[in-house]
């Protein structure tokens, strides 16, 4: 049985520290700190943030993968079972909603249901198409690029996480209230640079942008549905390009985890150049982060729209 070997080595392995300071309370390493298990980037990236030196944070979705279809391994099983906190986003990811679901009743934090999440756009399923299990329930997942509601979502983050850890509450407080100023400031920086623009179409390899450009009044015309594994059909394809040329669109927006490929073929259709629309569903640069790669985006788009700041 897995998780008895696996807490059996775990026992074995905290023996030092537990025959001299007592057995860790659950959910906490033996340095005292909670274990927070976090289900992709940008909501490892908030977890960090806001738990500082206090939380251990883990990833379920490893650096440089698409987490759309991720797979959990025994091992990750086990993490979210024992975990202090599990933060996730109900509906994006099946294999982690099943182990919280299983594992982690009651100690789970979805960051979905800090906010209202919009229906997934309507061309996501043409007939044919495979039904993709991230929008069951029909809604978008891509919450993470307003920075809006990533601000929300950041401060119901910081109440959950002072349940999980009273003594550290007003500590998760202080680092949320900076943590979302600084949100505010990003979101101020969208605003003005995506104020006058010659176009507010952006076409993109997967449709992740809904959230950014609902926030900022752009069009966003996905290539493909929410999941960026889809082909596209033939005839999505030619709608697009028929899109992209009926609003002058100068660039097709590819992504880092996904090949470039259909978004070459489009761009080559249509006399337009393409360029990297980061959904930051996992970081691919060193030393990037969620706010340096959204400040790349803003510039992308400002760049490619015609925007004048
Ligand atoms: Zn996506």
């Amino acid at each position: 049985m897995t998780r008895r070997a696996l807490a059996a080595l775990t026992a074995s392995l905290a023996l030092g520290a537990t025959a001299a300071c007592g057995e860790p309370a659950s959910g906490f390493s033996d340095n005292g700190k909670l274990d927070v298990v976090t289900a992709f980037y940008p909501l490892e990236f908030l977890s960090s943030r806001i738990g500082g030196e206090a939380v251990a944070v883990a990833e379920l979705t490893k650096p440089g993968a698409e987490p759309h279809d991720v797979e959990l391994n025994p091992r990750q099983v086990g993490q979210v079972a024992d975990a202090g906190l599990v933060v996730y986003l109900k509906g994006f990811q099946p294999a982690v909603d099943e182990a919280v679901a299983q594992e982690a009743a009651g100690k789970a934090f979805d960051a979905g249901s800090a906010v209202e999440l919009l229906p997934a756009a309507e061309h996501e399923h043409e007939p044919g198409e495979e039904e993709h299990a991230e929008s069951s329930g029909g809604k978008d997942p891509h919450v993470w690029l307003d920075p809006v509601r990533f601000a929300t979502i950041s401060d119901q983050l910081a109440v959950r996480l002072g349940q999980a850890d009273p003594a550290r509450a007003a500590e998760f407080t202080t680092r949320a209230q900076a943590l979302h100023a600084e949100l505010d400031k990003l979101n101020t920086e969208y605003a003005q640079a995506l104020k006058t623009c010659q176009r507010r179409e952006i076409v993109t390899s997967h449709a992740a942008f809904h959230y950014l450009a609902d926030r900022y009044g752009l069009t966003e015309v996905g290539i493909t549905g929410i999941s960026p594994e889809a082909e596209p059909s033939p005839q999505r394809l030619a709608h697009v390009a028929e899109e992209a040329k009926a609003t002058g669109t100068t660039t097709i927006f590819f992504e880092t985890l996904v090949s470039p490929k259909v978004a070459e073929t489009i761009a080559r259709e249509v006399g337009a150049r393409t360029a990297v629309l980061d959904p930051l569903e996992g970081l691919t640069e060193p030393g990037a982060d969620y706010f340096s790669v959204m400040r790349s985006n803003l510039t992308a788009l400002t760049t490619a729209l015609g925007c004048s700041s």
